[in-house]
């Protein structure tokens, strides 16, 4: 292990990845290791090793020294490997079930070596062909009330938890965040990307100042409200599951951010759903309400249970906590339901549908979603008013 300390930072090939994985043990030296690179994501490389003889697999994820999406042109920094892979740690001891294994990982190689989750699938891409997988919103509830908790000045107690505000300090992702989601969709900037019959809209969207001034709003929260270690891009994109089974993967945006951003993603790609999904538009509406429930009940039970501070265990200054989070969380839903139709990302629940006609109806569905969620999120008291709102939008 020390050898692989010394290297300077190359990309894997197949070979040097299947190399790696028997100098690390994890695998055997013998004739029937397949590898093969599997990333469909935009930023990283993704090596599949499979031990045949031995029943054994691996993922290795290797940072890049750009994004892969772009090309050579878009640097980012390799530290994110590490953030990933310390992140991934820290998730693994709070909420254990929900977070692949971590076997071995190398700051200088920017690499992390896993737990291969291939029996799974990754979620968005099921609800795309039709699954709805049962107990993903009360996994997904019990992951975050235990990770924003347990992240949180209240369950870390403030020295610890400031020295992992200073670890997880991530700028060059945070700054992708701020200009993709908080920024550009709401301005004519180059890196916006939606169809032509979206214009009027889009222009709509431009020239309104208060929508503006909300988002503004929003993002200062988002730079500046340090209260708990975020996933930083939980989209179901970033979720593997099968109907009792769910890992949260890929948390190379981690930062010490406003907990409502990481469960306003969820709310939003749930919202996806909800409006392209006919057929299940029910079932995706009860998974907003028990993924709410399940995080608001585990996260008051957690409060109560292993609060490190002496005063604040009250259940008013819990209730207060709680509606911050459910308000934020509307609001940063609004921002992400807006920048997945019309900023640089893209979703597949929206931009898979063949039907133009129908595309595009989502597609405005979605803004105004986006564009009221934000605008009402203090108005709006609790999730059956949440659902209204959508009811009504949609
Ligand atoms: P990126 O950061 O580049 O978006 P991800 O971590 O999202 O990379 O991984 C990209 C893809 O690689 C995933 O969509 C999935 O298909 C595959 N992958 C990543 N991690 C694993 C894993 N632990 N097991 C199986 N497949 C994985
Ligand atoms: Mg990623």
């Amino acid at each position: 292990m020390s050898l692989l300390k010394q290297q300077t930072y190359q990309p894997l090939t197949e070979a040097a990845a299947i190399d790696l994985a028997v100098r690390l043990n994890l695998v055997t030296d013998n004739a029937d290791l397949t590898c093969k690179e599997i990333g469909d994501g935009n930023l990283n490389l993704v090596f599949h090793i499979v031990d045949k003889q031995h029943d054994k697999s691996i993922i290795i994820k290797q940072a890049l020294p750009y994004a892969k999406v772009v090309g050579e042109s878009w640097p980012l920094t390799l530290k994110r490997a590490k953030i990933e892979a310390d992140a991934l740690k820290i998730f693994g001891q709070i909420a254990p079930e929900y977070v692949p294994t971590v076997y071995h990982t190398d700051d200088i190689l920017a690499v992390t070596v896993m737990e291969d989750l291939s029996h799974l699938l990754i979620a968005r891409t099921g609800f795309i062909k039709g699954r709805t997988y049962p107990l993903i919103s009360q996994h997904l509830g019990e992951y975050l009330a235990n990770t924003l908790f347990f992240t949180s000045d209240y369950g870390l107690g403030p020295a610890v938890k400031k020295e992992r505000v200073q670890q997880f300090i991530n700028p060059e992702l945070c700054k992708i965040t701020e200009d993709l989601i908080f920024t550009d969709p709401f301005y004519d900037a180059e890196t916006n990307n939606f169809e032509v019959d979206l214009g009027p809209a889009v222009e709509e969207l431009w020239q309104d100042e208060e929508l503006k001034n909300h988002v503004n709003i929003l993002k200062k929260n988002f730079l500046t409200d340090a209260e708990v270690l975020l996933h930083g891009d939980l989209h179901t994109g970033s979720v593997f599951a099968n109907d009792w089974e769910t890992k949260v993967i890929d948390p190379e945006f981690a930062f010490y951010g406003p907990a409502g951003f990481d469960i306003g993603q969820v709310f939003a790609n749930l919202l996806f759903q909800v409006i392209v999904n006919d057929k299940n538009r029910d079932i995706f509406i009860k998974h907003i309400e028990t993924f709410w429930n399940v995080l608001e009940s585990q996260f008051s039970h957690l409060w109560e249970r292993e609060n490190k501070e002496p005063i604040a265990k009250t259940s008013a200054f819990l209730k207060y906590n709680l509606s911050k989070f459910f308000k934020d969380s509307i609001g940063f839903a609004g921002c992400e339901l807006i920048r997945r139709t019309i900023g640089l990302a893209h979703v597949a629940d929206l931009d898979s549908i063949e039907n133009k006609e129908i595309r595009l109806a989502a597609k405005q569905k979605t803004l105004e979603l986006g564009k009221t969620l934000i605008k009402l999120r203090n108005e709006i008291k609790n999730l059956q008013e949440f659902i209204h709102v959508v009811k009504t939008v949609i």
